[in-house]
């Protein structure tokens, strides 16, 4: 067991390290953040700083003499380099969670094997298989990036077969999707501890708006929760087969077939923000306690519901407006520019 006292090592230095890091200190421990940016808005609220690349062993290896435990908040870290933490440190959750989460075939191929049912999908590296993949799944589909997508990014929707051929593809290894028609969108989160032992929270409904999550309520529709026990199964082969400690997220699309597995995230999510008001213990606290050994809090709902809204761009200036509402809680990540896309904050609302 880590004690509080001891120092947690973070991977990533946004706002997921950030929350991560919040909930450690109120736990006691500290946390020294490892990023390649030079400002970090983790780092605004740890102990220690290092500015470093993710694939420098050598800084990875001193960061890491100093820590108890290290954890990530970001996944697209290419993980053989990791491997110079273990001799300091234990990783959590494994460098294998990384490189199934990292990259979509991977991903999908990790799924499938345990009985999970992503969308249909095809790799594509090329021109000739594009077109396969169009003749074999059909249109429409989304062709994205197997790597280092998120948030909407790196993805083209095709509509028609004849629309791919306007496609200019990048010359980055792409997987070829059939569009799922679905009725809502949710998450499984859950929390393995060191024993093994599994917890969930509620599932979320999830809104998506141009490809960034816009709103999570809590609880689902009946409709949507009805598939959450045949996901959260799945969510927990997952971890079992990964020997996972800490926070781990698939996200999922329901439809009228059961649900579908949309991708999942080694980490703290987004569409688990409501927690930290929402649940008895936070996705940020479980993941501390998760990682350093201690044991897991409850999961259970706080009030009746919560509805948790992103700030995107410039909706976070509106913070006066949001505060002057008392039911709302904000959270403000401390960015300093609000560009069109980037999330700078959330507000969470309880259904009291
Ligand atoms: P992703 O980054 O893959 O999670 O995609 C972001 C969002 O795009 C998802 O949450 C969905 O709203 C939508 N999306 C992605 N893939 C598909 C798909 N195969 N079928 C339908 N919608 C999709």
């Amino acid at each position: 067991m880590i004690s509080p006292g001891e120092t947690i090592g973070i991977l990533g230095g946004g706002q997921l390290g950030r929350m991560i890091a919040l909930a450690a200190a109120q736990l006691g421990y500290r946390c020294h953040i490892y990023a390649p940016e030079s400002d970090s808005i983790a780092a605004d609220v740890a102990a220690a700083f290092t500015r470093g690349s993710y694939d420098d062993e050598a800084a990875l290896a001193a960061f890491a003499e100093g820590c108890a435990v290290v954890t990530y908040e970001f996944e697209n870290v290419a993980a053989p380099p990791l491997a110079a933490i273990l001799p300091h440190a234990p990783l959590h959750p494994p460098a294998r969670a990384l490189e199934v989460a990292q990259d979509r075939v991977n991903e999908k191929s990790f799924v499938e094997a345990l009985g999970g049912r992503p969308a249909p999908w095809a790799q594509v590296d090329s021109r000739a298989d594009l077109d396969a993949a169009l003749a074999r799944i059909g249109a429409p589909g989304i062709l994205k990036t197997r790597r280092d997508g998120y948030d909407g990014k790196g993805q083209w929707r095709i509509m028609d077969a004849s629309a791919a051929e306007a496609i200019e593809l990048p010359g980055k290894p792409l997987i070829y999707e059939g569009f799922v028609t679905f009725f809502g969108e949710f998450s499984v989160i859950l929390v393995r501890g060191i024993d093994g032992e599994i917890r969930f929270w509620d599932s979320a409904e999830n809104v998506h708006e141009a490809g960034i999550l816009a709103r999570s309520t809590v609880p689902a529709p009946p409709a949507i929760v009805a598939q959450v026990p045949e996901a959260r199964a799945l969510a927990a082969k997952v971890a079992e087969a990964l020997d996972y400690v800490g926070v781990l997220t698939l996200e999922f699309f329901a439809t009228a077939d059961g649900p579908v597995f949309n991708e999942m995230a080694p980490r703290v999510h987004n569409s688990g923000h409501w927690t930290t008001e929402g649940a008895l213990t936070s996705q940020f606290e479980n993941h501390v306690r998760a990682i350093c050994g201690l044991p897991l809090g409850s999961t259970a709902l706080a009030a009746r519901g919560a509805v948790m809204d992103n700030l995107i761009g410039d909706a976070a200036h509106d913070w006066a407006a949001i505060l002057s509402d008392p039911a709302n809680h904000l959270h403000l990540y401390g960015k300093a520019a609000a560009r069109p896309g980037r999330k700078m904050g959330h507000v969470t609302r309880l259904v009291l």
